[in-house]
């Protein structure tokens, strides 16, 4: 029942007067405010979220981009890396395709095109997030990043591997259907691979576990997930999800797997051909010949290996690439501290030794492109700092002196 007292309207909800509440809308016997309204909405959203309108599936109505123009998007963004461009494009546009087919062939006699999960072997810092981000900007299916190393076994601390499922109905909106087309990216799947030394006496709350809860949302499953994330508790109400058409891409650094590819292969190859074969190995990038056995071998389930039809290497980034990614990207490095000397009406200027400077120091402390970052840091802090006070409309040139004494070196 509305509450009337000094003649003022009240939120039937909360109780508070209009003139604390603000806006009342009126029904048969009561009000509502406006914060009572909105906190209703979002719970039926999170109770309910098939019940509320789902959202056209774009999928179905809108040309598919072709690999090559996925291609083409990610190049603007990341430098090199072809082939793990190619393996990507390939996987977005069947993704694509397979969703178009499955929901106009829901016979059970038609061929079901199953999906092809992705693994993503490199270094650390060469660009596998980046990529898994990029990506993102050109999809039209919700997409998130989870990272292994938090997953632990339900019921241990950490997260349950379903809360996976939990970020990408949040990026669906907590639209089921629509979650169910999206992509995942699980980053450091290396860090749950099986520990050798871990025997019986400890559990691997964080290893094989992981990894077998993993495979069942790999596999197609329907899975229940607390809409909130965290723990199931037996009165919460849980939402089934449907994993058949989530795709799965996965990445990690797999620190030591060169170690088992060059043992694979040296066995390999025994007698005259063998020799050959060994002498046109690229002995610097051992990666590149990554097949599913060395990832069991490095400790994940075999179950789990076969689920992931794609495996692709990433090429370490030498001094070239490194250079490239300083200016090249559509948000390279130079071009954002561009970007914030232009916010104060100052064109600025790194001069290419400076750059070249910059690379050999990435190079030199083995820092990848993590670390051209923070040698840019270094050498432009203070000039930051002082960036307000220089005259506008003046360019500012940092030159190899300057970076050299920012460095002190
Ligand atoms: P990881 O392989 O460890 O996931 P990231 O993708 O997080 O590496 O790369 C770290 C940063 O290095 C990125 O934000 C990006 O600025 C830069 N970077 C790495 N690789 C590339 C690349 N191939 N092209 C452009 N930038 C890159």
């Amino acid at each position: 029942m509305a509450k009337k007292t000094n003649n003022e309207e009240h939120c039937s909800f909360c109780g508070r007067p209009a003139s604390q509440a603000g806006l009342l809308l009126s029904g048969l016997s009561g009000y509502i405010c406006e914060d009572c309204a909105r906190q209703a909405g979002q719970i039926f959203k999170e109770q309910h979220p098939a019940s509320g309108k789902t959202a056209p599936n774009p999928v179905d109505n809108e040309p598919i981009p072709t690999p090559a123009d996925i291609c083409a998007f990610l190049d603007q963004y990341v430098i090199g890396q072809d082939t793990a461009k190619r393996v990507l494009a390939v996987a977005v546009y069947n993704h694509y395709k397979r969703l178009r087919y499955n929901s106009s062939h829901q016979d059970k006699n038609d061929v079901e095109i199953e999906k092809s999960n992705i693994v993503m072997v490199g270094e650390t810092g060469t660009g596998k997030t980046l990529l898994a981000r990029t990506i993102a900007r050109l999809l039209k299916v919700p997409f998130c990043i989870a990272d292994a190393t938090t997953l632990t076994e339900a019921g241990y601390v950490g997260d349950d591997v379903e809360n996976v499922l939990v970020r990408l109905l949040q990026a669906a909106n907590y639209d089921v259907p629509s979650c169910e087309r999206g992509i995942v990216f699980i980053d450091e799947i290396d860090k749950i691979a099986r520990k050798s030394e871990n025997t019986s006496i400890t559990r691997d709350v964080s290893g094989e576990g992981v990894q077998q809860a993993l495979l069942k949302l790999l596999e197609g499953a329907l899975v229940s997930v607390p809409p909130e994330g965290g723990r199931k508790h037996p009165e919460q109400k849980l939402i089934t999800i449907n994993t058949r058409n989530i795709l799965f891409i996965c990445g990690g650094a797999f620190d030591g797997i060169e170690r088992s590819i060059a043992a694979r292969l040296n066995s390999n190859v025994i007698g005259f051909k063998g020799d050959e074969t060994r002498a046109t190995l690229d002995r610097d990038n051992m990666l590149q010949y990554v097949q599913p056995m060395d990832l069991k071998k490095f400790g994940l389930i075999p179950e789990l290996v076969g689920r992931f039809p794609m495996l692709t290497a990433l090429q370490p980034l030498d001094r070239d690439a490194l250079r490239r990614i300083l200016t090249e990207p559509k948000n390279a490095l130079v071009k954002q501290y561009q970007e914030l000397f232009r916010m104060d009406d100052v064109t600025l200027d790194i001069t290419p030794e400076t750059l070249d400077l910059i690379v050999d120091n990435a190079v030199r402390y083995h820092l990848g492109a993590r670390g051209l970052r923070s040698i840019m840091e270094s050498i432009m802090t203070d000039y930051m700092f002082d960036l307000p006070t220089l005259a506008k409309g003046s360019t500012f040139t940092v030159t190899l002196e300057m970076a050299q004494s920012k460095l002190k070196l």
